[in-house]
């Protein structure tokens, strides 16, 4: 075992200036995968790494008699895993001749991104990205009885103790990972279901959201796999009277967090609120189970807003309120939402669109 370890944790740069970069991308089911190549040295800029190909026919992708897609690389993260130089590539996917496929949600997300209008509001996006960890052969959640449930919800929210905390050494290790890797992770906490945790990304501006939810989701699997674990990203992985999980969307935009900008936010919660059925069809699959009205959600069927209200869709922060300016939080985001798909389409809806 220990040769084994001492092996993974060589340091070939003392004999090489070649490195690994590990090629992450999203497949046709919203999964990660990813894959290694070797460079001839070490490289800063995506921009400096060549493009790569996959046979897409087995990931629900591509159809098998045309079955090459191409992924282009977007953004470097140190590779905490491998560490020195070595790094993790997320990347995007394309048809040969240049056509984002259908699962590849960045790329219409850049586009919004990128628009004048946009980019000068700088919007602010904070993820709070909950998960539950599950016993790898019997899929129950880590820590509960097999065949039976612990007591009643309560004590596990933030709790410590090896009754009512399943899971910290993977939290803690991921938490640390993300840190190593760049990705702005802002906190964790245990959650109200034992067995469920939540990290939060953010602030982070832009498409850079969405690319640290992807990266630090990716590093929570790499993870779990080592401590053999499976993670869940199900919206409602216990029914009853069991917490969900949700992605909760915190957003700002200059002018919501300049002087005068609570007028701003409750106008873009006006907006919100006219498309209340595009954003949720877009916010996660089997989110009707989890935003039944109880357990700290709104009902999926009617839009509600209010201050320091986590029964409402959206809640304004008490600070916000008393600052005049700030931001707001999105709470109908499911745990299994694509970050592309939420965070582009807020700011679409809030500051492109004109009802
Ligand atoms: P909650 O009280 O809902 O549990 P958290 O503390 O878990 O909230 O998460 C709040 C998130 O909001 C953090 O990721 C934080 O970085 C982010 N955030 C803070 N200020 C802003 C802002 N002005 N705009 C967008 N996101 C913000
Ligand atoms: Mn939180
Ligand atoms: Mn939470
Ligand atoms: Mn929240």
């Amino acid at each position: 075992m220990s040769l084994l370890n001492d092996l993974i944790n060589l340091n070939i740069s003392e004999v090489t200036k070649k490195c690994i970069a590990e090629y992450i991308w999203i497949d046709g089911f919203g999964k990660l995968r990813s894959k290694a190549r070797t460079l001839p040295a070490p490289v800063t800029d995506p921009a400096e790494l060549p493009k790569w190909n996959f046979d897409g026919s087995s990931m629900g992708q591509a159809p098998g008699e045309d079955s090459e897609i191409i992924i282009y690389p977007q953004a470097i993260f140190p590779d905490p895993f491998r560490r020195g130089n070595h790094i993790l590539v997320l990347c995007d996917a394309y048809t040969p001749d240049g056509k984002p496929i259908p699962s590849n949600k960045r790329h219409g997300a850049a586009e919004i991104f990128s628009r004048p209008e946009v980019a000068a509001e700088e919007p602010w996006y904070g993820i709070e990205q909950e998960y539950t960890l599950l016993q790898r052969d019997v899929v129950w959640p880590l820590g509960w009885p097999l065949g039976g449930f612990p007591g009643p919800q309560g004590p596990y929210y933030c709790g410590i103790g090896a009754d009512k905390s399943f899971g910290r050494d993977i939290v803690d290790a991921h938490y640390k990972a993300c840190l190593y890797a760049g990705i702005n992770i802002s906190g964790i906490n245990g959650e109200v279901m034992p067995a469920q945790w939540e990290f939060q990304i953010g602030p982070a501006v832009g498409i850079s959201a969405g690319d640290q939810i992807w990266v630090a989701r990716y590093i929570l699997e790499r993870i779990t796999e080592i401590a053999g674990v499976v993670l869940s990203l199900d919206p409602k992985p216990i029914q009853g009277d069991w917490n969900g999980a949700g992605a909760h969307a915190n957003y700002s935009t200059n002018s919501m967090r300049g002087d005068g900008g609570y007028e701003v936010i409750k106008e873009a919660i006006h907006k919100l609120s006219l498309r209340h059925k595009e954003h949720i069809s877009a916010y996660g699959e089997g989110n009707e189970r989890r935003l039944t009205g109880r357990h700290e959600t709104a009902s999926i069927d009617s839009f509600s807003w209010g201050v320091a209200n986590r029964g409402a869709s959206v809640r304004v922060g008490r600070e916000t309120e008393r600052d005049g300016k700030g931001y707001f939080e999105d709470r109908r985001p499911a745990s299994n939402m694509d970050p592309y798909v939420v965070t582009s389409m807020i700011a679409e809806t809030t500051i492109v669109w004109k009802p």
